[in-house]
């Protein structure tokens, strides 16, 4: 039998450190919210896959899609020869915009790779350049996607130059400091300082900041970029990777708005952990590329296109988006009896959207003072006890839950024991 300790021995002599693992457990099988690793032990998941798993591991009706797809086959290259699935889930997505008027979808392979299009749509369409962005946002790892996020360590330092025209505005943060009023006055102050408001292509934004450390945008930025986007003929994006598909209890978070982004980014738990993501946006934008000027050999894979069909089916049939907001109507009070607790580390700042929901973990009670080691104490204990957590923002002392919608309310309330188990000090 291979072990934990031998598989970790052979990754870091076969595989370089530049891609980090948050566990030193090696998975062998998953089924919806659990994970078993090579050794046999089982976990509760917490992570989702970095919040791929929105209807768990090995949904039946997505096994069952797959398996039907690749029986058929597995790849021809959309721009070879097309297949429907690739269409039926544009025409889905397309019919569950979060905009009025006619849409299109564009189907790519992973996270940065819709953001990388998003932004070539927009500069299509728009015939601009800049690219507005927000600190601490996280967009990927490509260079174009890289420049994009707002975060420094470890995503930019070191692979320079990036590409030029991207510029971040302050996410206005309560924690730290920064209002609404106070990211509007930036990015006037950047209209007037770096790049005039005529030659922006798009602002992007995630409607709830993933890595960032799960701070959900204010809807009154958000209506504000809006009326800015309109006035200057800017394109509004919403970064949708993390958010979509149910996890804060709306398909896409923007919804909670109302405000109507033009391009929407969309990846992870689309296809329930197939690679696949897409870029969903106004029809007459999408069409401003001339054809063969987007695309790539792997993308919109019929495999991917057929899990995801399943995942759409399994969250309108089981009512997935309610059951964000359910998971999260029972998280929440449970993690507020733990931040009351003097016995357990001190913790703040519980937030959350649907069940999408994060909190700070602080140095000491009534402080706002993070504590990032505290932070990776907590993890490394939750995962003793069997129980796969995440940190996310940007001092890394937020931990995020992520668990699959399709959780039962038994193991949920066993991950959330286990959660109080390794906050104990
Ligand atoms: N945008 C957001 C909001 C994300 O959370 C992520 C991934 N964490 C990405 C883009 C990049 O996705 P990928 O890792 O699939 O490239």
């Amino acid at each position: 039998m291979n072990t934990n300790a031998d598989l970790l021995a052979r990754r870091s002599a076969a595989v370089p450190r530049g891609v980090a693992t948050a566990t030193p457990v090696f998975a062998r099988r998953a089924e919806n919210a659990e994970i078993w690793d090579v050794e046999g032990k089982r976990y509760i998941d917490f992570g989702g896959g970095i919040a791929v798993l929105n209807t768990g591991h090995r949904h039946p009706k997505v096994m069952q899609a797959v398996a039907e797809q690749a029986a058929l086959f597995t790849h021809t290259a959309f721009q070879v020869m097309a297949y429907e699935p690739y269409v039926a889930l544009a025409e889905r997505l397309n019919a569950l915009a979060p905009f009025v008027g006619p849409a299109k979808t564009i189907l790519f392979t992973t996270g940065a790779e819709a953001l990388e299009n998003a932004v070539k749509i927009a500069r299509a369409a728009t015939r601009r350049s800049g690219i507005i962005t927000f600190t601490g946002g996280f967009h990927g790892r490509t260079l174009m996607t890289s420049a994009m996020t707002g975060k420094v360590m470890p995503y930019k330092r070191g692979f320079g130059p990036l590409p030029g025209e991207v510029f971040h505005v302050p996410f206005p943060v309560e924690q730290h400091s920064v209002s609404v009023d106070d990211a509007l006055k930036a990015l006037r102050f950047l209209f007037a300082s770096d790049i005039e408001p005529d030659r922006v292509a798009a602002i992007v934004i995630e409607p709830v900041q993933g890595e960032g450390g799960f701070h959900i945008a204010p809807t009154g930025l958000l209506t504000a970029l809006r009326a800015i986007c309109d006035e200057h003929g800017i394109l509004l994006v919403a970064d949708e990777v993390q958010t979509g598909f149910a996890r804060t209890g709306k398909l896409f978070a923007i919804e909670h708005s109302g405000v109507e982004p033009d391009l929407v980014t969309m990846a992870k738990s689309l296809a329930g952990g197939f690679p696949l993501s897409g870029v969903l946006g106004r029809a007459a934008v999408m069409d401003a590329v001339e054809p063969g000027g987007l695309g790539g050999t792997y993308a919109g894979n019929p495999v991917a296109c057929a899990a995801a069909l399943a995942v759409l089916d399994a969250i309108r049939e089981e009512g997935l988006c309610e059951r964000a907001n359910r998971i999260g109507a029972r998280i929440l009070p449970r993690l507020e009896a733990m931040q009351r607790r003097s016995d357990l580390q001190p913790i703040a700042f519980l937030r959350g959207c649907g069940a999408m929901i994060g909190f700070d973990i602080v140095s000491r009670h009534g402080s706002a003072e993070p504590d990032r080691e505290a932070a990776g104490r907590v993890v490394r204990r939750a995962l003793d006890l069997g129980l796969v957590l995440l940190t996310c923002g940007t001092h890394g002392n937020v931990i995020r839950i992520l668990v699959p919608l399709t959780v039962s309310d038994a193991q949920l309330e066993e991950g959330l024991d286990i959660l109080e188990a390794a906050l104990a000090v």
